[in-house]
């Protein structure tokens, strides 16, 4: 039994232009694992803007960012890629030599460990991580009684819930939560919220019929012991402070996104970003592409369209690395048998 994953490639970052690289390798035979430290697929246009139209995507004179991830995603099911959503990729070690590559991927969150011909690296702006409420000794209860996301909805069962947060996140997690809850407080700055209206009519009826509470005002500190909390003190706009008693606390304050962990990967970097070239896409380590926003090379534009092109570039070359004896035969989808085949057309 083996305790790694076998594949050919794997790309770090789901959003468009990691989708759209598993279309241009499926097309080459190539079979790939996606690793994204978010709950879903599209990175920024599902996470930042889902609803907003999108005018400059060939071939769609408008579409929204949801929309895009949602075609997407139908394109690419012919290959049958493998999702590892909620899951960092933490470390990238090269285990072969520059002629025929080797790596091993390990991520954060289940440990799962890859070993592949090639890493193509569409990790955009870097990984998106939670942003964190300014509260001492916070750090002492992450990962035992505060979490910025909710993995398992049961870890909640019969606990005494603590939301904090007054957007989408927020409020969902609020109704989703306070049926399985012990108790659950949501808690704001202010009486106004930035979330689906039919989520936030929903928390009223249910704070009106005393099923929650919902308290306006800042956490100022935590109280508990060893990891564990016991209670959150708010303090409220005229500076009155409350004691509110809870087991966990779920901060929601958006996301933000960091560079990570691929400042360690031994890549060549420049201004947090991967120097490429412009033939294949590849970084200073042979095997190892880089394609999207977290790339750079004279002239880089970060528009989709031109991560969707350094994928199909960046596929030629990672050919060659998983085929070493084949010679690859340039195709149109339009009138290649074998191509249509792969697609499920012909
Ligand atoms: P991203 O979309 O950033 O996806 C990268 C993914 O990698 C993320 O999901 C991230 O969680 C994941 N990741 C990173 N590091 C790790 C790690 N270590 N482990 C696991 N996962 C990791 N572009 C256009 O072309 N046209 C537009 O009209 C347009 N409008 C925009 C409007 C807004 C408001 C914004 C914010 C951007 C817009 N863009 C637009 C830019 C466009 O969204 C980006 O160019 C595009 O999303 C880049 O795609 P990507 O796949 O390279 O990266």
């Amino acid at each position: 039994m083996t305790d790694h994953i076998e594949t050919d490639v794997v790309i770090i970052g789901a959003g468009p232009v990691g989708l759209f690289a598993v279309f241009e390798l499926g097309l080459l035979d190539i079979k790939c694992h996606l690793i994204d430290i978010l709950p879903k697929v599209g990175g920024q246009c599902a996470e930042l803007y889902p609803e907003k139209p999108i005018y400059d995507i060939p071939g769609f004179p408008m579409v929204t960012g949801q929309g895009l991830v949602d075609n997407l995603m139908a394109q690419i099911e012919p290959f049958n890629p493998t999702f590892h959503l909620n899951e960092m990729v933490e470390s990238l070690e090269s285990i072969g030599t520059p002629e025929a590559p080797l790596f091993r991927v390990k991520t954060s969150e289940n440990d799962t460990t890859f070993v592949c011909k090639a890493v193509i690296i569409a990790a955009g702006g870097g990984s998106f991580q939670p942003k964190k409420p300014p509260i001492d000794n916070i750090e002492a209860y992450e990962g035992t009684s505060v979490f910025y996301a909710v993995r398992k909805m049961e870890m909640f069962r019969n606990k005494k819930v603590l939301i904090v947060g007054g957007g989408d996140s927020a409020l969902d997690w609020t109704v989703n939560l306070q049926p399985i809850a012990k108790r659950l407080t949501l808690l704001h700055r202010r009486d106004a919220f930035r979330a689906a209206p039919h989520t936030v009519e929903k928390m009223r009826s249910l704070v009106a019929s005393g099923e929650m509470d919902l308290h306006l005002g800042q956490v100022s500190a935590l109280k508990g012991r060893n990891h564990v909390l016991e209670g959150a003190v708010i303090r409220k706009d005229d500076g009155s402070e409350h004691l509110v008693d809870c087991d966990v606390m779920l901060p929601f304050f958006g996301l933000t996104m960091k560079l990570g962990p691929i400042a360690d990967w031994g890549l060549n970097l420049h201004e947090n970003l991967v120097p490429v070239d412009t033939e294949k896409f590849e970084t200073n380590v042979p095997g190892i592409f880089a394609i999207g926003d977290i790339n750079t090379y004279p002239g880089k534009l970060k528009l989709i369209l031109s991560g969707f092109h350094e994928g199909a570039l960046a596929a030629q070359k990672v050919h060659r690395y998983v085929y070493p004896e084949k010679k690859l035969l340039f195709q149109y989808t339009t009138s290649s048998t074998s191509l249509q085949k792969k697609l499920g057309v012909a």
